[in-house]
């Protein structure tokens, strides 16, 4: 048993935060206070340049969670006379789909399995057999099934035919590498609650400087126009509306978590771990995860559902819980699955007291294999 009386969270955000996380949400802001302003000044300035691109882009949050972000940056960006091109192998693919069509982009896609990433080369023959589409959109870990897509060479395929790139980074950036001054990137989406480990409430985009003057104007909504935003940060250094002050607060405090830890490598170093423990544990134990290694994030792991016919996935999910640790249910269209995190503030010691406690919980209920 842990001594944290709360649950961990093996799930892929809201995660675990650190304990200096959650205290820096003990003091009020006013959303005017000078204090504030430079507050918000200073994590836009964190996040332009933890993706290495202060020389290029600006980085704009908005209030919500991270798919108000993805909304958001669509509706501001895309070009509602040219196509866009979806890359889709999981969930969040698809939802980047729906709502393209929804904000009236018309859309097309280039859609793999679930444990398949898109083909960079055929991706370059598409492109050039439809000069029409403007840009492309990828999911660059796709969390459906934790597969790491290959954001370098897609990024370079898009910039050779002369398009444009956005990436959902929601559930990589802050643990996977990306360098804006290497990578050619429009728009980078991510939210506070994933891999920079602050708590939920906040989504932001890194966006060009140059696109980002460019698209005045044409988004759909009020709320959700990031350019007005960007603007409203550059006039007064405040945000148009209610800015979800405790949350700015606690990432400020997680940025400084990432920088203690070695920054983007560190972390990725700790989550590659986690992950290791977490495959080799399940997997004395039966489990099989869906993905090969090579394709494999330390995000979050999917392992197929135990054949095992003690195994039911609700009571295994209860007992875990009873003893400390929260686990998450599949999302894959073909296979049945679970999933398990390991992202957040969770270290070696706790994967390995996770193992344990799947081991304890089999036992348990009688479950001799994980096998699929
Ligand atoms: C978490 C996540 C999102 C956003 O989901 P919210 O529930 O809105 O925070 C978007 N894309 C990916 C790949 C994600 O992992």
């Amino acid at each position: 048993m842990r001594n944290n009386p709360y649950p961990l969270l093996l799930t892929p955000g809201p995660l675990t935060t650190a304990p200096e996380t959650r205290a820096a949400m003990q003091r009020d802001f006013g959303s005017r206070d000078e204090a504030f302003i430079a507050l918000t000044r200073r994590v836009r300035e964190r996040l332009t340049t933890l993706a290495r691109g202060a020389d290029s882009h600006v980085s704009v949050p908005l209030q919500g969670s991270g798919t108000y972000a993805v909304e958001a940056t669509l509706g501001t960006l895309l070009d509602r006379s040219r196509k866009t091109l979806v890359l889709v192998n999981g969930a969040y693919g698809k939802r980047i789909e729906r709502l393209c069509r929804l904000i009236g982009a018309p859309t097309t896609i280039y859609e793999t399995a679930e444990d398949v990433p898109p083909d960079p080369a055929e991706l370059g023959q598409r492109l050039r057999a439809d000069p029409s589409v403007a840009d492309v959109i990828l999911v660059h870990c796709e969390t459906t099934s934790g597969i790491l897509n290959p954001l370098e060479s897609i990024a370079s395929v898009v910039a050779a035919e002369g398009r444009g790139l956005i990436v959902d980074a929601m559930s990589s950036f802050g643990a996977i590498p990306i360098d804006l001054r290497r990578t050619p990137i429009d728009a980078l989406i991510a939210s506070s609650n994933k891999c920079l480990e602050a708590v939920p409430g906040l989504g932001f985009a890194v966006i060009r400087r140059a696109r980002l003057e460019a698209s005045a104007g044409k988004c759909h909504s009020l709320s959700l126009d990031l350019h007005a935003q960007w603007q409203g940060f550059e006039t007064n250094g405040q945000w148009r509306f209610t800015p979800p002050t405790h949350v700015l607060a606690a990432l400020d405090a997680a940025l400084d978590g990432l920088d203690r830890e070695g920054g983007v490598a560190g972390r990725f170093a700790r989550y590659r771990e986690n992950c290791q423990i977490l495959i080799r544990g399940l997997g004395s134990l039966g489990a099989r995860a869906l993905l090969p290694e090579t394709l494999q994030a330390p995000i979050i792991v999917t392992f197929r559902m135990p054949s095992d016919t003690a195994f039911q996935f609700e009571k295994f999910y209860a007992a875990l819980g009873q003893r400390g640790y929260l686990i998450y249910p599949g999302k894959l269209t073909g296979v049945d699955s679970f999933r398990v995190g390991c992202i957040g503030h969770v270290h070696a010691a706790d994967m390995a007291g996770f193992v344990d406690a799947a081991r304890d919980v089999m036992r348990t209920l009688r479950i001799k294999s994980l096998a699929p």
